[in-house]
Parts: C-alpha cells; sequence; structure tokens
C-alpha cells in the first residue's frame, strides 16, 4: 500500500484528513467535500510529460493500455495490483475547421476531446475505474449511484465487467434518454426508478448509502475525480503537450469541471506545465445554478472560504420558487451540483467563467458537431454552444486555441436527435416544446416517397 496518498477536507478552516482507505462522501468534521491528497514529495513522478509517450508502445498491458492508467504515476493512490480496469479512455482529439469556421475560430484553433468513445459511451468511464479500484481496496461489496443516465450506465458496466460489486441505480423516472436506460438494463444493473428528478434521486441514494454501507460512486466520492482528470492529460497529449488557451466544458454535478482544476492545479504544482488553460463550465439556462451564483450572486473560491449564506439563501428561494431543473441536455439536467465548492476553486486558478446556453443553441451545436462527422448526445454540445456564445462576448479570440469536452456519445438520446431533426413545429411532442425547441436551424428533416422510381427521383431533385 502506498502511504502517500490520503484524503483532506477542501475547507482551510478545517484541513481534516483522512486515512486513503476511509469512505467518504464528506468530510465527517465540517460537511465539506474531500479531496485525495498526495505527498508527491515521495513519489517517483516523471520529469516531462513527453516520458508517458514511452506507454504507447506496450498495449498489452492494461495498465499502459488504458487511457487513465498510462499516467498512473499522477494518480498514485492504488498499486498496480489493486487497479481495476476494463480498457476505459481510448478517445480522441480531433481538430475540426469545419465546425471552427461555424462558431467563429481561425482555422487550427478548435478540438474536440471526443469521450463517447469510452466502452459505455461516455466519460464517466475514466472516473469510474479509479472509484471501483478504491472500492475494491476498501472491500466492497455494493456500489450505488444516483445518475441522470452515464453515470449508472458506466458503473453497470464497470460491474458486469469486474463481476465485484453489485451494482444498484437510483434515476428520477421519466429522466433518464433511452439509450442509458438500455444500457443500465443490459449490463444488469439494479435500477430503482424515484419519483422525482436527478436531485431527489442524490438525496435518496446518500441516505441509503449512510444507513446500509454502499459504496457511494457519484462525485462526491473524490476517487471518480482523480481518474477523470486524465481526460486533460489525454488532451494535452492530443496537443503534443502543449497546454491549449481554453478548456470548454458542460457543467451538470461539477465533476469534470473539478477534477480538470485539480488536474491542472497539480501539473502546474509538479512544473509539468507553465502554463495553464482557462476553463469554461457551460451550464444549460434550464439548470443555472452554478452560472447564476457566479455571475449574479458574486460567489467566488476565496481562498476556500466560500460565502455559505449565499448559496443557502440561494436554495432556500429556489425551493420558494419550486424551481426545478429542465433542459433536453438530460446529463445536466441539475439545480444542486454537489461539487459546486470545487468548480469554483477551479474558476479561480484557471481564471475561468461560467456561462448558460438555452436548448435551441445546445440542439443546434449538437447538428454541427453531427454534420462534422463525430456526433455526440445533447449534454456534451452545450460545450460547443458554449464557445460559440464566448467568441460573440469577445471573451474567446478567434486565434485562441480551444479544446471542448464532448462527454457522450451520439447515440445515447436518439429521441432528442430524430425528434430536432423530423418533426415540424406544431408537432414537436411535449418533452422538447416544453424546451422552447422551435427552431430547427440545421434540420434535416427525412422525405417521404412513393415505392417508385420516377417519384424517388423527383423527391430527391427536390431536396
Ligand atoms: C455526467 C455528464 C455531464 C455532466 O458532467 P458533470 O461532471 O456532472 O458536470 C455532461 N455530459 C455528459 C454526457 C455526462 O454524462
Ligand atoms: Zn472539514
Amino acid at each position: 500500500m502506498t502511504t502517500h496518498a490520503y484524503q483532506k477536507c477542501i475547507n482551510p478552516d478545517c484541513a481534516a484528513t483522512f486515512d486513503l482507505l476511509q469512505v467518504l462522501s464528506k468530510c465527517p468534521n465540517c460537511g465539506n467535500l474531500v479531496d485525495v491528497q498526495y505527498e508527491w514529495d515521495e513519489l517517483d513522478v516523471p520529469e516531462s510529460l513527453q516520458w508517458f509517450e514511452k506507454r504507447w508502445a506496450d498495449r498489452r498491458n492494461p495498465l499502459d493500455f488504458s487511457g487513465v492508467w498510462r499516467f498512473r504515476e499522477l494518480i498514485p493512490f492504488p498499486r498496480q495490483a489493486d487497479v481495476l480496469t476494463i480498457g476505459e479512455g481510448q478517445t480522441m482529439l480531433k481538430q475540426s475547421d469545419g465546425l471552427a469556421r461555424e462558431i467563429g475560430l481561425a482555422p487550427g484553433s478548435l478540438f474536440l476531446q471526443y469521450e463517447g468513445l469510452n466502452l459505455s459511451g461516455s466519460f464517466k468511464d475514466n472516473g469510474m475505474t479509479a472509484a471501483f479500484t478504491h472500492a475494491k481496496m476498501t472491500g466492497a461489496k455494493t456500489a450505488a449511484c444516483a445518475s441522470t443516465g452515464n453515470t449508472s450506465a458506466s458503473m453497470a458496466c464497470f460491474a458486469a465487467a469486474t463481476g465485484l460489486m453489485e451494482p444498484i441505480i437510483f434515476v428520477g423516472s421519466g429522466k433518464i434518454a433511452y439509450g442509458k436506460l438500455s444500457q443500465a438494463l443490459d449490463f444488469g444493473g439494479k435500477t430503482v426508478q424515484i419519483e422525482g428528478d436527478f436531485d431527489d434521486a442524490m438525496a435518496r441514494v446518500l441516505e441509503t448509502c449512510e444507513q446500509t454501507g454502499m459504496y457511494l460512486m457519484n462525485t462526491l466520492n473524490p476517487f471518480r475525480l482523480e481518474g477523470q482528470k486524465a481526460i486533460m492529460f489525454r488532451v494535452l497529449e492530443g496537443l503534443g503537450w502543449e497546454p491549449p488557451d481554453w478548456i470548454v466544458v458542460p457543467g451538470g454535478n461539477l465533476g469534470n469541471s473539478s477534477a480538470f482544476g485539480k488536474a491542472f492545479m497539480e501539473l502546474h504544482r509538479l512544473g509539468l506545465i507553465n502554463r495553464v488553460p482557462r476553463v469554461a463550465i457551460i451550464n444549460s439556462t434550464g439548470a443555472d445554478t452554478l452560472s447564476r451564483l457566479v455571475n449574479q450572486e458574486g460567489l467566488r473560491w476565496n481562498g476556500g472560504h466560500v460565502d455559505d449564506g449565499v448559496i443557502e439563501r440561494f436554495y432556500k428561494q429556489m425551493d420558494a420558487e419550486n424551481r426545478r431543473a429542465n433542459t433536453i441536455a438530460s446529463a445536466i439536467e441539475i439545480n444542486r451540483p454537489v461539487n459546486l465548492k470545487k468548480a469554483l476553486r477551479t474558476l479561480d486558478f484557471t481564471g475561468g467563467v461560467v456561462r448558460a446556453v438555452p436548448d435551441e443553441a445546445i440542439l443546434d451545436a449538437k447538428a454541427l458537431v453531427g454534420r462534422c462527422g463525430i456526433g455526440c448526445e445533447p449534454a456534451s454540445a452545450a460545450s460547443v454552444a458554449g464557445t460559440k456564445l464566448l467568441r460573440e462576448e469577445g471573451v474567446i479570440s478567434a486565434n485562441d486555441r480551444v479544446a471542448c469536452v464532448l462527454t457522450g456519445h451520439q447515440l445515447k438520446d436518439p429521441n432528442a436527435t430524430v425528434n430536432y431533426h423530423s418533426l415540424p413545429p406544431e408537432q414537436i411532442p411535449e418533452k422538447l416544446g416544453r424546451y422552447g425547441v422551435r427552431s430547427a436551424a440545421y434540420q434535416n428533416r427525412p422525405v417521404a416517397a412513393a415505392n417508385d422510381l420516377d417519384s424517388i427521383l423527383k423527391v430527391i431533385e427536390r431536396e
């Protein structure tokens, strides 16, 4: 067992530390989030990021094959023998000049980090391999999560592939895209549909874990975030280890944005990068807690002294108005993001910004991503819609190098895609109509033809 990894409360007034093998979803002293921390001076860390390239030569070693564990010196909490990997992180960073042109960036400036290539079809696998590894180290037998869909797909996938833990899934009923629900069922996850939304499911899973000792796989679990740091390592790898100017990421529970900030804090501290990219976090306007708190209420990290009063008042008001998260981008349909404070830390350390984009902009951006030959699910496209907005505002310049994280696969939510492309506005179902999706700027409607060559040729010519 490495003794150079431990857990620590992020609140500087508390700063309590805990053993690596404790299972924590919050600091028992003060209730704040906990981090995994390392005694870096005691650990062997490569002198440059290029060093990791030697791992490319040995893809038969599962740890070198993994897009997470080939960076294991930067995630040094398990022994190699403890690692549970299913081959996560086989992703790519794709430059897209066509999309760059559409959103106002210069050729050569826009890169898409496509996480849909993970085994379960979303970036969640990056974190799940680390959390499963920790769960195994603690001897856990049951894994539980609340999910808008992708966490449950990934958790059930890891449980099925490793056979080590029984997966219990909490979802809001009717709140999960079909592609994701189908995965949870196919992988054999016990799926509990709760009358309520994600925020309700999250509250119930926390109670259940507390009472039963089931291992929590949500990103309150700091080990998930350790694995998700690797998404940034791979973006740097794709760029020849030269940091971009911007990382743009959708914000839901804010685990990713929290993990990215921690990755850059550590890389910077270790002298492995000399410039830190700015992180832009993109909410949907239908679930914009972070954007409101930062841009309207002025909430800041403030050296770790976050103003809890502002957050409490905000949630009280939200409950009084009975405001519920409501967006077509179901993966970010979250109004009480559990990693809020860590995301504030990311914004502070990287000079980041937060924006919210409406569902129409998200779906149009999604169609554009499809047109450039990748495709993604709705929430992922928030990063592209957000980049476009930040270009229009002049916050991002035309020549800035921007990496957008495409968090999930195109086939996760086929209903959203088919409805966007095929239905005339008056027929858009309530589920979409409620979100005000009426424009379809990039719509590609299927056309009907009679079953004979003449009518088919006529239809093709007309189109
Ligand atoms: C989970 C998820 C998000 C939100 O990520 P957070 O880390 O919760 O902010 C965005 N997009 C997709 C596809 C996801 O699965
Ligand atoms: Zn504490």
